[in-house]
């Protein structure tokens, strides 16, 4: 989709983006041109298409880490906890630490509370996002900080130690709207999560999912509200990688 959003720089792309309306406001948009996407996609940076990383990963493409920055925006405020479920190459977890940081900070890590956790279940892939991280001076200053911290876990379980979240992004398609991820989101927080249609439609014991056949994805947003309430809503179709298990060493 949108491949006419690429460009030849960060900037020409992160413009492209804006002007096609796929990022809508001034903030995802300066945070976006605070991260050089070529620190974390091994090829073709700035173009508007998933790139690989290696182990069988993918950086998403640009329009969709914008569409998740939208969506989870009201709730990326100074002192947010965050939780980034499948982080990858490291990419999204810097934008999220760059939009829960005031922008006029000297010390971009300085701030009051607040952390962004990245969570991926491949050792590998989290060293490669830290390496990814440590060539801007605001992604060391974030690493020796503490506030962004990479975690080898099964994201599917969440990280209970470092919430309750106020946002929790998943960048890996989930084959349900996992519930222990919904315990940890604080009230209010929001959860930007891609879900298999088969597992929310049918339930895991769906005809659809017992034959193995999927009826593709859609994003979910899941609000936990200030009286404890969720409220659950699908909003857009999409193509991610699934949460899987671990491979097997
Ligand atoms: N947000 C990342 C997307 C990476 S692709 C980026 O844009 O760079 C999805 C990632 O989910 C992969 O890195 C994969 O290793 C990870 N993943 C898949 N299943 C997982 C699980 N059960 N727990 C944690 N991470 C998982």
């Amino acid at each position: 989709m949108a491949w006419f959003c690429s460009g030849s720089t960060n900037r020409e792309l992160v413009e492209n983006l804006y002007r096609e309306g796929l990022i809508k406001s001034e903030r995802v948009k300066n945070a976006m041109l605070m991260v050089d996407r070529a620190h974390y996609a091994p090829s073709n940076p700035y173009s508007d298409s998933p790139q690989p990383i290696g182990y069988g990963a993918t950086i998403s493409a640009p329009h969709m880490h914008g569409h998740a920055c939208e969506y989870l925006l009201e709730y990326l405020r100074p002192g947010a906890r965050v939780l980034d479920i499948g982080s990858g190459s490291g990419y999204l977890t810097h934008v999220l630490a760059r939009l829960i940081t005031d922008p006029s900070a000297e010390n971009p890590a300085a701030d009051a509370d607040g952390h962004v956790i990245g969570i991926d279940h491949i050792q590998e892939l989290n060293d490669i996002a830290i390496r990814n991280m440590r060539k801007s001076d605001d992604g060391r200053k974030f690493l020796e900080s503490g506030k962004v911290q990479f975690i080898t876990a099964d994201g599917r379980k969440g990280w209970p130690q470092g919430g309750p979240y106020d946002v929790i992004h998943v960048g890996a398609a989930a084959a349900e709207l996992h519930e222990t991820l919904v315990q940890q989101l604080k009230a209010p927080g929001r959860m930007f999560i891609p879900v298999e249609n088969a597992a929310e439609e049918g339930g895991s014991g769906s005809m659809l999912s017992r034959l193995g056949l999927s009826g593709g994805q859609h994003i979910w947003v899941v609000d936990k509200r200030a009286d404890g309430s969720v409220h659950k809503e699908k909003v857009l179709p999409v193509q991610y990688v699934p949460l899987t298990d671990a491979p097997k060493r």
